[in-house]
């Protein structure tokens, strides 16, 4: 089978690394891809919305599967543009059609699924530049903190928690009147806060059937203790050691089924990755959001775990038969950390040579903003690579990929050597 990823994270890196472990794999291109996959795959320079660039390589190269790893794609309607073209229609495309993808892609509309479908997340309303005055009345209404969200997407921006009234009611204006974050913020969604622990579940589903693949708890801020700016993710632990069998029937019964029930109901075909954001309030979970694909770093601690060979894990995804595949999982912890580059996630340089990697033996390396230059892997990214290492709990794990960190070096790296603090 020939296989396109779309993408240039550690998220890719990770997926083109498992599937490469396949037999059944004949052919593995990642467009645009990073060093790491063009050790292992062709990469081809195509932008991930480049929609008739991607044709074109599909075509060329005889691809067979399309995995789409951001969600920006997705949400533009990628897999919708392959079952409207006569020449792409038998391609299969793991990740969601258009009007699926819009779980992520509108916060509202996440909201009004998860109310239609009984699914527990956080109370909210939603307001726009004509309801500015209701949007103010229904802040004096709350208590703080005050959770501001642009509907649309903000590259992970769109979320404001405030402590102080006026702040909000300023920031609801700035965001709804002078479209503080474009069109994205054209909609505010005003929602209850909610006091607890995050997770994140990863679903894959068919369209028909589903399975319920490992938790994943990442670490987003810069700063040890979660503290400082927000970044794409400092790293991530799978499994998550509060998620127990009581919990995960919770998440099961009153979030997993519920979320597929009304995709189904709802009309919103989806073969693809379901990424459920959740908090643990006391002992019950609430969705956060949905997004649309798998996270990046939990991809780099949930995808090896997962056991199963991937090409005909997604070939069932394609072919509508989930239900004929038994997942197997290994017991044993995962940890990923990420290197940054200095100052990520304001201003940095790249193009920072990387030395080391090839002495890393007991960790997995994934990589994200890398390319090759003059015969060099540099940086070419805030988040530079991840290390994944397994072990019986997360701080053995950590302990590895630590102990391997120390081999790397590029000028500026930056990492957290905090994670798990909080479990
Ligand atoms: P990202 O892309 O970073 O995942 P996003 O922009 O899609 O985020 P959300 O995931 O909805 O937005 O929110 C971002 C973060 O804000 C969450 O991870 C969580 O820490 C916090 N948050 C969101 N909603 C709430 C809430 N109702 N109560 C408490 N915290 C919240």
């Amino acid at each position: 089978m020939n296989i396109l990823i779309l993408g240039a994270g550690g998220r890719e890196h990770t997926l083109a690394w498992k599937l490469t472990q396949s037999p059944k794999l004949k052919k593995l291109v990642v467009a645009p891809g990073n060093a790491g996959t063009s050790q292992i795959a062709t990469n081809i320079p195509i932008g991930v919305n480049d929609f008739e660039g991607i044709k074109k390589l599909v075509l060329s190269e005889n691809i067979d599967l399309v995995v789409v790893g951001p969600e920006d794609p997705l949400v533009n309607g990628v897999h919708d543009f392959f079952l409207n073209d006569a020449q792409l229609q038998k391609v299969g495309v793991i990740g969601p059609q258009k009007a699926a993808a819009t779980l992520e892609g509108s916060k509202e509309f996440a909201k009004e699924f998860m109310m239609r479908h009984h699914i527990p997340t956080a109370a909210y309303q939603s307001f726009t530049s004509a309801s500015l005055e209701q949007g103010y009345a229904f802040l004096e209404s709350l208590a703080p903190p005050y959770v501001l969200k642009a509907d649309g997407l903000a590259a992970g921006k769109g979320v404001l928690i405030l402590n102080d009234l006026q702040e909000a009611k300023s920031e609801l204006k700035t965001m709804l009147i002078d479209a503080k974050f474009g069109k994205a913020s054209t909609t505010v969604v005003i929602e209850e806060f909610l006091d607890g622990i995050e997770l994140s579940v990863f679903v894959l589903t068919d369209g028909k059937g589903y399975k319920v693949l490992p938790t994943a708890k990442d670490y987003k801020r810069i700063g040890e203790g979660d503290t400082g700016l927000n970044t794409g993710g400092m790293g991530a632990i799978s499994p998550v050691p509060f998620a127990d069998a009581e919990f995960m029937g919770k998440i099961h019964d009153r979030i997993v089924k519920p979320t597929v029930e009304g995709l189904k109901k709802d009309k919103l075909p989806y073969k693809g990755f379901i990424f459920i954001g959740l908090i643990k309030v006391g002992d019950e979970p609430r969705v956060i959001e949905y997004n649309v694909r798998l996270g990046d770093p939990e991809t780099e601690v949930v995808v090896p775990r997962i056991q199963n060979d991937f090409v005909e894990l997604f070939q069932a995804v394609a072919n509508e038969t989930l239900d004929t595949i038994d997942l197997k999982i290994d017991e044993r912890t995962a940890t990923t950390v990420m290197l940054v580059s200095g100052g990520y996630p304001e201003a940095y340089e790249k193009g920072k040579a990387i030395t080391g990697v090839e002495t890393v033996k007991e960790s997995l390396v994934f990589h994200a903003g890398t390319k090759h230059q003059d015969g060099k892997v540099v940086t070419n990214g805030g988040r530079v690579m991840a290390i994944t290492s397994f072990g019986e709990e997360f701080k053995e794990a950590l302990k590895t990929s630590y102990g391997n960190i120390a081999k790397i070096s590029f000028e500026g790296m930056n990492y957290r050597t905090d994670l798990g603090f909080d479990l």
